[in-house]
């Protein structure tokens, strides 16, 4: 006894309990992939129409000359089993062309309902007509199987539809068929092809419902997987505090660029930027803010250059940029003015006020008609970067050296003609 319930009382409730959210859980689930059961049916309804259509023309012709025995006067000398077949081959000829012009999957349950009930009620006034000669219940039993079978229906409908068409064909039976033995055999046999066909549809609905939801958690995993993947792809080509391509990213996509130009026979181009005294810029204003002065170049970097360009941050507070078909002269323009960018622009600190940062840069090339590695390009580019770093920082140097003193600029803008 709990709280003056008896035992077994409260057994019974937890267990109606139990089934009555297990029936919530089905309906969700039926409710989830009702429009997935629709699209199945219509998208097998046109063989199934046209085996349908075919086997009523053969039994409307196989019925031609066969009047039921006992049928009524006004019907006797007139096949009317033939006459009710070719009345439901027109009507599936016309579902058949409707097909072709509604969307039956997205018009709700109706259509598709409306069909199956067509047929049992085909199925049903066939059965009742046969009781004038045959006295068989076959084409009910089939009806029920057609549909049970071919047609996808949500088990709460086909307990409805099922048992409100075996209720017509009780109820009709008894009008044409006059032998009260055969009555009772016939409503029997009707009643197991109905309980038989009802079990099969939902049976195959479970079927249906557990399978569409399956395809379905297999493909959410299928794009979380395939959203991961892409996720750590980037994460393994970019470096996480700038979004620059890291070292081995830049690595693979300029060998790709070298191969491509030794194809193309046009230079290739490559900065290396080393930011000015860095460390001190970190023991000064704290690491954090060093990596927003990391960052801001790395934006300067990105902004100043065309999108064709490869910008990397190859480790630290040193960055590459890869400059397809540009020449020596032109890279050593940009590199100088991305420096003077660098030195101009004041990084804003919280607790300070403003600094400047100045930053080195080594170029190099591997110019038209020459051949190149990308090891023998970094190897130049970083001795231009040693030379620019030796010259006093805060400069451009690129593989030719700086001629007679002179920044290697204007000797870049003498040799573009500027
Ligand atoms: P130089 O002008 O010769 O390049 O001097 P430098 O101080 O810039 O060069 P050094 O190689 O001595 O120091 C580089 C500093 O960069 C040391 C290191 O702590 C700092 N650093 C490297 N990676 C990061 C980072 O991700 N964030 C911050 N804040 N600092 C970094
Ligand atoms: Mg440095
Ligand atoms: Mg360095």
């Amino acid at each position: 006894m709990l709280w003056g319930i008896p035992d077994g009382l409260f057994q019974m409730k937890t267990i109606i309990q139990g089934i009555w959210e297990r029936g919530q859980t089905l309906r969700r689930q039926h409710d989830m992939v009702v429009q997935a059961a629709q699209l199945d049916t219509v998208r097998r309804l046109p063989w199934i129409l046209a085996t349908a259509m075919a086997a009523l023309l053969i039994g409307a012709l196989a019925n031609w000359n066969h009047p039921g025995a006992l049928a009524p006067a006004p019907f006797t000398g007139i096949s009317v089993a033939s006459w009710i077949n070719l009345a439901m081959f027109g009507w599936l000829l016309i579902v058949g062309v409707l097909l072709r012009w509604i969307d039956f999957a997205r018009r709700g349950a109706l259509p598709v309902l409306l069909l199956a009930t067509s047929c049992l009620l085909f199925a049903c006034v066939r059965s009742v007509v046969d009781q004038w000669g045959s006295a068989s219940v076959t084409m009910f039993s089939l009806g029920c199987m057609f549909v049970g079978t071919l047609i996808l229906i949500r088990p709460a409908h086909s307990v409805a539809l099922y048992l409100g068409s075996y209720a017509v064909f009780y109820v009709a039976l008894g009008y044409t068929q006059i032998n009260p033995v055969v009555l009772q055999v016939n409503r029997a046999q009707g009643f197991g092809a109905m309980i038989l066909a009802l079990l099969m549809a939902v049976v195959l609905w479970r079927k249906h419902t557990v399978a569409t939801l399956l395809q379905r958690q297999l493909e959410a995993s299928n794009e979380e997987l395939r959203r991961q993947q892409l996720e750590l792809e980037i994460l393994s080509q970019r470096d996480a505090l700038t979004g620059l391509f890291n070292r081995r990213e830049f690595t693979r996509l300029a060998n790709l660029e070298l191969q491509s130009t030794s194809r193309h026979e046009s230079h290739t181009a490559l900065i290396m930027a080393d930011l000015d005294l860095f460390k001190h810029v970190n023991d000064t204003y704290g690491h954090p803010f060093g990596d927003e002065v990391i960052q801001f170049m790395a934006n300067t970097l990105s902004n100043g250059v065309r999108a064709t360009d490869v910008v990397a941050r190859m480790g630290g507070e040193e960055f590459a940029v890869l400059l397809p078909k540009t020449s020596l002269a032109a890279a050593i323009l940009l590199a100088e003015k991305l420096r003077a960018l660098v030195q101009q622009t004041p990084v804003n600190t919280e607790v300070w006020q403003s600094i400047q940062v100045t930053t080195s840069f080594g170029v190099a090339c591997i110019e038209q008609g020459q051949s190149g590695s990308l090891a023998s390009l970094l190897k130049a580019t970083d001795l231009a970067l040693y030379a620019a770093k030796n010259g006093g920082r805060n400069r451009v140097e690129s593989s030719l050296g700086s001629l007679d003193g002179q920044p290697v600029h204007r000797i870049a803008a003498r040799k573009l003609g500027r």
